[in-house]
């Protein structure tokens, strides 16, 4: 049986940031990824922004991350050369309905430490995005864009800088408790076994099932999966807007909002709906609900523009009719067992938090 200090499940931007600060912290790391290449389920279909921080309950571990994870992320961009670009964004309120939601956002963003939002009147949102009808709206110059894959391939060079090692195709689909640490049943071409001190579950969508495939994690502390998929419309053309556009939410999700790549081009959404399991079909028949919430506050949007773009996944802890819950980061104070991080429900805003998080995990660990 191979021996191993560390390893970390699932090669996304949250395993690769943990797999990246437990190597610089001197640990012997192995990431092993089911798939034949790093990044490829959540953490590449997404919108690419990074958030600011303003609408998690306060307190909240996504509330706490997405604020210093994203001073962490603009710094580490700035440093390993990572295209993004602070770009900021316009929240608006399309009619005197959506005005107290509005307020409440900017409240919120207070109680968070998001300390740079300005309130705009109707006139400042037509100066500063001319194609927006809104009554009112707030800047938040903080929020920016980022290429995902470039941040996930920095993270992957300083973790095998440190000496860790990137395993592909290689699933791990079982394991049990062990006194010496816990021993994982490693899938693909060459199955092994793979004696672990450490073990970091963040298989994003499969952590759930991971988790219960590895007998000595008492069950209650495993949580249900669920997936809401969002689609998203890119616009043929030049971007009508200068920085992205969030409506107020009209349910408990972002709205159908704008988002401008670093490329200049801008797409739409995600938009939401429940599905029964990890299934990134594109449904065509969302295109009437994408025009007419979008012409809510863009008007000027003309037929036959919206081209369907690609669809992502969110790993939700509660189904339909429940309120989104917060990341859930279990470690041996939750499940009592020794060397273990199980990582759930890691959503929005999980790009942005995932340095942050990466911290988290370490101190657990530690
Ligand atoms: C529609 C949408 C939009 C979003 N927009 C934003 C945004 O703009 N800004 C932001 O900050 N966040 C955003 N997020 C959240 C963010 O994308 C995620 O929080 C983040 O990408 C999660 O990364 P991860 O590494 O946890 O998961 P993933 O990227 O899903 O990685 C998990 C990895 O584990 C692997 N794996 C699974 N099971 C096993 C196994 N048994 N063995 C080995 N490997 C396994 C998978 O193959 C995968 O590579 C968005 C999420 C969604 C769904």
């Amino acid at each position: 049986m191979e021996k191993i200090d560390c390893a970390v499940i699932g090669a996304g931007a949250v395993g690769l940031a943990i797999a990246r600060e437990l190597a610089l912290a001197g640990r012997e790391v192995i990431i092993l990824e089911a798939e034949n290449a790093f990044g490829t389920h959540t953490s590449a279909r997404n919108s690419e922004v990074i958030h600011a921080g303003i609408y998690y309950p306060t307190g909240s571990l996504k509330a706490r991350f997405c604020v210093a994870g994203r001073k962490l992320l603009y710094t580490y961009c700035a440093e390993r050369g990572i295209n993004h670009k602070r770009i900021g964004k316009v929240v608006v309120a399309c009619d005197e309905q959506q005005l107290d939601g509005l307020h409440k956002y900017k409240k919120q963003a207070e109680l968070n430490g998001v300390d740079d939002l300005r309130l705009l009147t109707k006139e400042e949102v037509n100066t500063l995005e001319p194609e927006v009808i809104a009554v009112a709206g707030f800047l938040s110059p903080s929020t920016g864009i980022i290429d995902s894959h470039g941040l996930m391939l920095a993270y992957l060079g300083d973790a095998e800088n440190a000496g860790a090692t990137l395993v592909l195709n290689s699933p791990a689909l079982s394991g049990r408790i062990s006194d010496d640490g816990i021993v994982l049943d490693v899938g693909g071409a060459e199955p092994m076994q793979l004696a672990c001190r450490t073990v970091i579950n963040a298989a994003g969508h499969g952590a759930p099932a991971l988790a219960r495939s590895i007998a000595g994690i008492p069950a209650e502390t495993i949580p249900q999966s669920y997936y809401a998929i969002g689609h998203y419309y890119t616009l043929t053309g030049k971007a009508p807007f200068n920085r992205l556009v969030y409506p107020v939410a009209r349910q408990d999700w972002l709205g159908v909002h704008v988002t401008i790549d670093l490329g200049g081009r801008c797409k739409f959404g995600p938009d939401f709906s429940w599905r029964d399991s990890l299934d990134y079909k594109f449904d065509e028949s969302r295109e009437p609900l994408f025009y007419e919430a979008i012409r809510r506050y863009f008007p000027g949007l003309k037929d036959g523009t919206l081209q369907p773009g690609y669809t992502g996944m969110r790993p939700r802890l509660t189904g339909q009719g429940k309120e989104a819950v917060d990341f859930m980061i279990h470690g041996p104070r939750d499940h009592g067992v020794p060397n273990l991080v199980n990582l759930y429900g890691i959503e929005s805003p999980g790009l942005t938090s995932s340095m942050a998080i990466a911290g988290y995990v370490r101190e657990l660990v530690d």
